[in-house]
């Protein structure tokens, strides 16, 4: 599809409807989104149901309504040249009413295939990479019927879920009955627990003329289900791995069709174990339609971050292959770390050489919610791994 650019601060008229981007969901994606799109002179409108948001506190415009509201997306289509979404819960039925009328990335088509855990699979699965084995549960047969060698296994809700949230681990079929009946009887996935060596993603930005750029895998490290750890740097795993996850990464957005930032998770499985005889190294885990957490770095350790990415494939601008300037070790700042709400000593951590603090604005810090992350940069690996232990020490996170 060819279409035209949007460039910014050209129609004199600052603010106006031809220079202002939109964005759906007003969360710290969407707030980075907003920031790199106003570095470049756009103005910027996010439709949030909350009255404030971490976007909706940086955009120019805020339309408070919910997703569905028709009055909301009708008000976003009048302020905005084109619309994006940050939050892949954003239901797809109304980027489809958007995308009718606005140039619209990601495709409401591609982003409902990312909300159902049993259509992505099917999908994944074209990127040339195995999935995890798995049985889709959605009746009491199904349930029946699953293999024994799914177990132990994660049972995940097909819907809905983020952050280890709609996640069951399970050992045994009694296990797995009661975990899916805890789940309401909700359409569901099985996945056989696998031995991971590590996790990794890619990020790929691809434009509406098909061109697609990459930055390299990045390593990332869990904790709970939430990501805790992203190290970026040459080196970080195998060769091999990373052109195979580069490839696949490229593939899945080829077969979609995919006009956005794209990020694909994956799986590297423990040496000598059976499943990585049986299914290859590299596995693909998930994938999310737009920036994603273990590409915060790209801000501080990159010439072009996702988001002025997202910005550019969202405006037709030409997309450039990312350079990475410096080594990167990224941590996300939860709220655990607020204890008895006394706000971190930031000043400790910003007396350490390549230390870039990010915080989303965030009103309330609770356990497990992503307060803000902080991008260590250096010249090379060790270094930005050195610093990074020391800030977590003096933060009291756990070292890795
Ligand atoms: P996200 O916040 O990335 O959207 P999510 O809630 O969608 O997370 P997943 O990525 O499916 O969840 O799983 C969260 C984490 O749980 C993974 O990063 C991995 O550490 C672990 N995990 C998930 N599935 C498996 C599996 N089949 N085998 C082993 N570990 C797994
Ligand atoms: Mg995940």
């Amino acid at each position: 599809m060819s279409r035209q650019i949007l460039l910014p601060g050209s129609a004199g008229v600052s603010g106006d409807q031809q220079t202002t981007l939109g964005v759906m969901g007003g969360g710290q994606l969407g707030r980075m989104f907003v920031q790199a799109a106003q570095a470049m002179g756009y103005f910027t409108a996010v439709l949030d149901p909350d009255a404030i948001s971490p976007a909706g506190l940086v955009s120019h415009y805020h339309v408070q309504t919910d997703y569905l509201d028709q009055q909301g997306l009708a008000q976003l289509m009048q302020r905005c040249a084109a619309i994006t979404t940050e939050f892949e819960n954003v239901p797809a039925p109304a980027l489809r009413t958007l995308g009718a009328v606005r140039p619209t990335a990601p495709a409401a088509d591609a982003v409902a295939i990312a909300q159902d855990r049993i259509q992505e699979k099917a999908h994944l699965a074209r990127g040339g990479v195995a999935v995890a084995p798995y049985a889709v549960i959605e009746n009491a047969e199904q349930l029946a019927a699953v293999p024994e060698q799914l177990l132990p296994g994660i049972l995940k809700t097909a819907r809905l879920g983020y952050d280890g949230k709609g996640q069951v681990r399970v050992s045994s079929r009694a296990e797995l009955t009661s975990a899916w009946q805890a789940l309401n009887g909700v359409p569901c996935v099985l996945e056989q627990m696998l031995p991971l060596a590590a996790e990794c993603s890619v990020i790929v930005a691809r434009g509406w003329d098909g061109a697609c750029v990459n930055f390299a895998p990045q390593l990332n490290l869990h904790r709970q289900g939430i990501l805790a750890v992203t190290q970026a740097y040459e080196g970080n795993l195998p060769p091999a791995q990373v052109e195979q996850a580069v490839l696949a990464t490229k593939s899945i957005a080829e077969e979609l069709g995919y006009v956005g930032v794209l990020c694909v998770e994956f799986f590297v499985l423990a040496e000598g174990s059976p499943e990585r005889d049986a299914l290859g190294a590299l596995v693909v885990n998930e994938m999310a339609p737009r920036p994603h957490n273990s590409g915060h770095y790209t801000l501080d350790a990159c010439d072009v971050s996702q988001f002025e990415l997202q910005v550019r494939t969202l405006t037709g601008l030409p997309l450039v292959q990312p350079r990475q300037h410096s080594a990167a070790v990224m941590l996300n700042l939860l709220g655990d770390l607020w204890v008895d709400g006394v706000t971190p000593p930031w000043d400790q951590v910003l007396a350490l050489p390549g230390v870039h603090l990010h915080l989303y604005g965030k009103l309330k810090a609770s356990k497990g919610r992503k307060m803000g992350h902080l991008t260590v940069t250096a010249e090379s690996a060790s270094q930005a791994h050195a610093t990074a232990l020391a800030a977590a020490r003096v933060l009291g996170i756990e070292a890795f």
